[in-house]
């Protein structure tokens, strides 16, 4: 099965969280949609769709991002290019640490969202979300997991989401909840 997605790293989560080895990313001459709506599951349809219509396979997909409480909900779905641009994970965390430098500890909760999708052509689409709510620090912490993940601390625990195993994050994550309530949903829909 194919995950609508050009980010290496986001398979190796999902093929962990699925127990599927034979995940691949869309085919790289696809090119990209331009993920225009306002939230995680419209984007995350968008991007599914879209290689759905091109390959004529069943795809999965998701879309994610951290909401800050003090920020209104922001970054939210702009999370992966707050700071103008994509791919740039460092200026991310580093923007949204300047943008609250202020902001005292107990106005620091913030959640990762994640809304995964099903999508077969001509078929029905099929849409789980997840979410991990916890807290953010001032410095990043750890060297695991990628964005906003060493400024994360998960709630209930005293080290940053960078400083979980991929198994342990894995099962507290956003991203783990989705896909496994994904699969609940395609054993009872599809399969
Ligand atoms: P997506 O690939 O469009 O879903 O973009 C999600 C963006 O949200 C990423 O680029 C990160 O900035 C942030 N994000 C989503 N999930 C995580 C996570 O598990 N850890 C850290 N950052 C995340």
């Amino acid at each position: 099965m194919i995950l609508a997605s050009r980010n290496p790293h986001k398979l190796e989560e999902v093929k962990a969280i699925l127990g599927r080895d034979d995940l691949v990313l869309s085919p790289a001459n696809l090119g990209e949609p331009i993920e225009n709506d306002v939230t995680f599951a419209g984007n995350a349809l968008i991007k599914a769709r879209y290689v759905a219509e091109r390959t004529g396979e069943a795809v999965i997909a998701d879309d994610s991002g951290l909401c800050v409480d003090v920020l209104g909900g922001a970054p939210g779905v702009f999370s992966a290019r707050w700071c103008g641009r994509h791919g740039a994970d460092d200026e991310n965390l580093h923007l949204l640490l300047n943008q609250i430098q202020d902001i005292g500890d107990e106005f620091r909760k913030a959640k990762f969202v994640c809304a995964a999708v099903y999508v077969e052509p001509g078929g029905q689409d099929i849409i789980a979300t997840g979410v991990m709510a916890g807290s953010l620090l001032r410095e990043p912490r750890g060297d695991g997991g990628f964005g906003y993940d060493p400024i994360f601390v998960p709630e209930g625990h005293d080290v940053t989401a960078a400083e979980l195993s991929p198994e342990e994050k894995n099962s507290i994550s956003h991203r783990g909840q989705a896909f496994r309530a994904l699969v609940k949903e395609l054993e009872r829909h599809v399969f």
